[in-house]
């Protein structure tokens, strides 16, 4: 971060109609993680320039909620209509800034098109319920209305996905939108709102503001700001919560993840490797559905084991914007790589067998690390209790499926857990039972995709309506309650159940 000069290549922020470079005169630099060049720079906004953001949704909000659903998602149709024919372009600026694989970038857009998808939707599942008669001569019905300007304050790991999980419904819904993407992976913000507007959108409707502390504290105190829909690691995700409560807010806060990856001495071994791999490794390791912790019942510890280390020497890992032969690319950031490293050394000094280590020399300036296996971990060990969100999968080793539910219940997170096996019995009782709230059954990242709620259980989501999903609609929006009665004439205009009493 630094000071004084106006750099180059500084990252708009949208304000009402206008694109503007900000005032403020501290940013920070944006890395293409494949080759530790500096691409672009992100402006770190003050208060003042936060709230004429957020001032911008607000004025748009009156009209934009006059204007007619079916209009309101006509924009979705048009929107999802621009991401398909730039989803090249958009996949690839989230690898470059992102450091994902190309195909991992591909997947993520799909994802956020899915979003869009459903928010197109949104005039049907917006509807309210009615029961004429509710009492005599009296009809009852439920509308919902927009709360307002909302805000969306999102994670580095999905620059494309996280934030198409809010804007989409919540404009729809009528709503005014602020957002606040990670100031590391600005541009995938920028190019998918300028494919908004293209869309059709009205100046004001989309807001986007970049920023650190300073900015994110200006709008949770914003008496203008009606809600907000927070995804990050777990600690900001709760003071998110509670400063946002605190200040009269609706919030939904999604935080970080600890995955277990249960595997029976049933389950199909090659297929669970894969699995697993996948999993543990996919975008580095830096999703909030990430396996993280293998728990090996019975027997299965020696074979997974052996097979995983093998699986993961074989892939292929280097910088990914540029080569689509790469299996994994880069993490984030150096910091973030040393982090993970670090992780190694840690559960080595605590017991843990170091079955592969991922640290090793890769040509050129690229943030990147290798898979790890830790095995033989237990529970009081920090590779076990903590989020590393890197490439390296922790193996512990359990008598019964009993054993791996209560290294479960211990767990500080709750995003997902997953079982490998071939018997219904097992799975059954994995489902029911497992401490977290979405589960995969022979499903390495249950992930539920745009038309179900992403839910977290435990400190990975503070809160109560999630995202995605109808949830998502109900948190977007107010209910009103509506009572009718039409007397006939000569009819008296006193309420019939207030007149016997009742
Ligand atoms: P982060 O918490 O560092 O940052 C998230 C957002 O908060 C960013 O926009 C950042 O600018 C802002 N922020 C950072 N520090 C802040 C502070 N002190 N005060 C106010 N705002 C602040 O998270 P990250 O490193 O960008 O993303 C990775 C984390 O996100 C992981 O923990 C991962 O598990 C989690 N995540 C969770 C989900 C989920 O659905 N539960 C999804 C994706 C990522």
């Amino acid at each position: 971060m630094s000071s004084a000069v106006t750099p180059a290549n500084i990252v708009p922020q949208l304000c009402g109609d206008r694109w503007q470079t900000m005032e403020s005169d501290r940013w920070t630099e944006v890395y293409n993680p494949s080759n530790g060049q500096v691409i672009a720079r992100t402006p770190l906004a003050t208060a003042d320039e936060t709230a004429t953001v957020v001032e911008a949704a607000a004025a748009a909000f009156p009209a934009w909620r006059e204007t007619p659903v079916i209009d309101r998602a006509r924009v979705m149709f048009r929107y999802r209509a621009l991401l398909d024919e730039h989803f090249e372009e958009l996949a690839a600026i989230v690898t470059r800034e992102h450091g994902k694989t190309l195909a991992e970038s591909r997947a993520e857009v799909n994802r956020g098109i899915e979003m869009v998808e459903f928010a197109a939707g949104i005039p049907s599942l917006m509807m309210g319920e009615s029961l004429p008669n509710i009492a005599r001569g009296v009809d009852a019905e439920t509308a919902r209305h927009p709360v307002g300007v909302c805000v969306g304050i999102t994670p580095y790991n999905f620059p494309n996905m996280v934030p198409l999980w809010m804007f989409p419904v919540a404009i729809v819904c009528g709503n005014t939108f602020v957002l606040k993407p990670s100031e590391k992976v600005p541009l995938s913000a920028v190019r998918m709102i300028e494919l908004l507007l293209e869309a059709g959108l009205p100046p004001g409707v989309m807001n986007l503001v970049h920023g650190d502390k300073e900015c994110v504290d200006a709008l949770l105190a914003h008496p203008e700001v009606a809600a907000i829909s927070f995804v990050g690691s777990t600690p900001i995700a709760k003071s998110i919560y509670e400063a946002g409560t605190a200040n009269g807010k609706r919030v939904q806060s999604a935080g970080g993840a600890k995955n277990h990856l249960i595997i029976m001495p049933d389950a199909d071994m090659d297929s669970t490797v894969q699995a697993l791999a996948a999993s543990a490794y996919g975008c580095a390791g830096q999703r909030c559905m990430a396996g993280s912790l293998a728990v090996a019942v019975g027997g299965a510890g020696d074979p997974v084991v052996e097979s995983l280390i093998e699986f993961a020497t074989n892939l292929r890992v280097g910088p990914s914007d540029g080569d689509e032969q790469i299996d994994m690319g880069p993490v984030i950031r150096d910091d973030h790589r040393q982090r993970v490293a670090q992780y190694i050394d840690i559960a080595a000094e605590e017991g843990a067998t170091i079955a592969l280590d991922g640290r090793r020399e890769f040509a050129g300036d690229g943030f990147l690390v290798g898979p790890s296996v830790v095995d033989h971990v237990t529970p009081e060990m920090r590779v076990v209790k903590e989020e590393i969100f890197g490439p390296v999968l922790s193996v512990a080793r359990v008598d019964s499926l009993d054993d791996a539910l209560a290294i479960g219940d211990g767990c500080e997170y709750g995003n997902g857990a997953v079982i490998f096996t071939r018997s219904g019995h097992a799975a059954r009782h994995f489902k029911q039972h497992f401490n977290a709230g979405m589960i995969g059954i022979n499903v390495g990242v249950p992930a539920p995709m745009a038309w179900f709620p992403f839910t977290g259980w435990n400190h990975s989501f503070f809160g109560d309506l999630h995202m995605q999903g109808t949830e998502g609609i109900h948190f977007y929006t107010r209910q009103k309650v509506t009572l009718t009665r039409w007397p006939q004439e000569g009819e008296s205009h006193l309420d019939p159940v207030w007149k016997s009493g009742k």
